[in-house]
């Protein structure tokens, strides 16, 4: 491991300030923007008090070190796990075998489960799948370090998202703000060694990101194959969302490349608009046909406020749009099928070459199931020993559900034996803590921090037909070393680029 760069730590410094005053105008002028938070919105009229206010998104002012052996490893697996996530999604009997009985202990699975069996039928209107992930990582330094970097770092993968993942494009954006930062006399001098700075290209050191094109290509390319020039796209949005820049990137990109419609809906607005032909099996919504029904909602509990809000995702499930996941996808991003692919000989069902295989393993760690088989109640047992070495996860997306180290102990013993199964224990991972400027509306924040790195992945296929299969870009986000979880909008992670070293 070559040596890390460092960073002013001083934040109140004259020229930290200047620098943060200069990427917070950069930021502004360039769309790296989220709506504030307001925290007593609830009723639409209040919600609508948001309008025409914007905030930049919190970020790093400093790109943060990442190895570059780390980032290419996770950029050369993704089109396989890609692959491997296609599998498992169109694999009925492993499906079944594995969450089926998470449905007596997990309503929400249960649910999600029970629309997966409903729809099943109907999935051949539509041969066509089409898949935007995100594969996330955080280095593991195996030793607790804070100014100093450990020798060795290994890329240890959090989880894999299948659906609604966010920051495609305002994670772009920061690599283009890193990338003009760098340019920047003032700011540049500020950077301290290592000697690889000053003799590898910017190219090397902050790899250029395209992830705000893979998404919308993975769109459009969809679109096209769907076959109706008149067809529009749905996006399915929450009530009120913050980070709408991040997908109004998406769709003016493909009205600009593609010269398509692109709708933006609630689930509640789908019940009450939109209809399945009943001889066609079109999707349509007040007058479009729908060629692609795309999700930035429906990964949550709290997504689904009513029975109409399951129906809507019923009905787009029936029909012959391109589903952007569908269900099947959506349950193989579980949290139970990541424990299950860990456990020994279960990878080889899906991945044929052992190259490939010992690849993707290798970012594994330890993951285990707290049901009552005997992997499940060692688990249970080294939990309650070594609390700190752990993390408990429900089948549950989108932050702040993890239970983690001296915590796990009392929920783990309040629950009955049926219910721990609804939850896999993880190894924690601890990955060595930097130190960054943090920028949260125009206030700087200087801390050790931790990163996280996403890899996108698109996938579009007709039948057997692979169309499309790459990694789509990355995205670094940053937290305070002392929160467990870094959600952007709740304040505690900044998006972030890494600086390849
Ligand atoms: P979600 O689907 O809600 O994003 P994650 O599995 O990504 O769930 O967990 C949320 C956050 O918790 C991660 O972004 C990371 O910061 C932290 N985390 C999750 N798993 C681990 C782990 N094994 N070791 C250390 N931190 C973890
Ligand atoms: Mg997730
Ligand atoms: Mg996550």
């Amino acid at each position: 491991m070559t040596d890390f760069p460092t960073y002013p730590t001083d934040p109140q410094a004259v020229e930290v300030q200047a620098a943060a005053d200069q990427a917070v105008d950069w930021a502004l002028t360039h769309g790296l923007c989220m709506k504030p938070a307001l925290p007593k919105a609830t009723t639409s009229a209040e919600l609508q008090q948001g309008t025409g206010l914007a905030t930049h998104a919190p970020f790093a002012l400093f790109p943060s070190p990442f190895p570059s052996d780390c980032f290419q490893h996770a950029l050369t697996i993704q089109p396989y796990l890609n692959q491997l996530f296609h599998a498992i999604a169109n694999d009925h009997a492993f499906l079944e075998e594995h969450l089926q009985h998470l449905t007596h202990v997990d309503d929400f699975t249960a649910r999600l489960f029970r629309l997966y069996l409903e729809t099943r039928p109907y999935a051949k209107r539509q041969p066509i799948t089409l898949a935007f992930h995100r594969s996330d990582y955080l280095l593991h330094s195996g030793s607790e370090t804070t100014e100093t970097v450990p020798q060795r770092l290994a890329l240890h993968q959090v989880e894999f998202n299948t659906i609604s993942v966010s920051f495609s494009s305002l994670g772009n954006v920061v690599s283009n703000l890193h990338r003009y930062l760098w340019d920047q006399p003032t700011y540049r001098h500020q950077i301290q060694g290592p000697a690889s700075l000053a003799t590898r290209t910017k190219d090397a050191l902050l790899p250029p990101n395209d992830c705000i094109q893979g998404l919308p290509e993975a769109l459009g390319r969809a679109w096209e194959l769907y076959g109706n020039p008149q067809a529009a796209i749905l996006m399915i949005v929450q009530p009120g969302e913050r980070n709408i820049f991040d997908q109004r990137f998406i769709e003016y990109a493909l009205q600009r490349d593609y010269h398509v419609t692109v709708l933006r809906k609630t689930l509640a607005e789908v019940h009450d608009q939109a209809a399945v032909d009943p001889t066609t099996y079109a999707l349509r919504i007040q007058g479009h046909e729908i060629a692609v029904a795309y999700y930035r909602s429906a990964y949550s509990p709290t997504d689904f406020r009513t029975e109409q809000d399951w129906q809507a995702r019923a009905l787009v499930e029936q029909s012959k749009a391109i589903k952007c996941p569908n269900v099947a996808y959506q349950l193989a991003g579980t949290k139970k099928i990541q424990e299950v692919l860990s456990r020994a000989g279960v990878l080889e069902r899906f991945v044929q070459d052992p190259q490939v295989r010992m690849q993707i393993q290798q970012c594994f760690t330890g993951l285990y199931p707290l049901d009552q088989s005997p992997e499940g109640r060692q688990a249970y047992q080294l939990a309650l020993a070594h609390p700190e070495r752990f993390v408990m996860k429900p089948q549950r997306e989108g932050g702040g559900n993890n239970v983690y180290g001296r915590d796990i102990p009392p929920v783990l013993q309040s629950l009955s034996e049926k219910d721990q199964a609804a939850y896999i224990l993880m190894d924690l991972i601890q990955p060595p803590e930097l130190h960054n400027v943090l920028v949260h509306q125009g206030k700087v924040q200087r801390g050790p921090v931790i990163s996280e790195l996403g890899i996108f992945g698109t996938w579009l296929s007709q039948g057997n037909r692979v169309i499309l299969n790459k990694p789509a870009g990355h995205l670094l986000r940053t937290k305070v070393a002392s929160s467990n979880e870094g959600g952007i909008a709740a304040g505690f992670g900044v998006i972030d680029s890494p600086l390849l070293i």
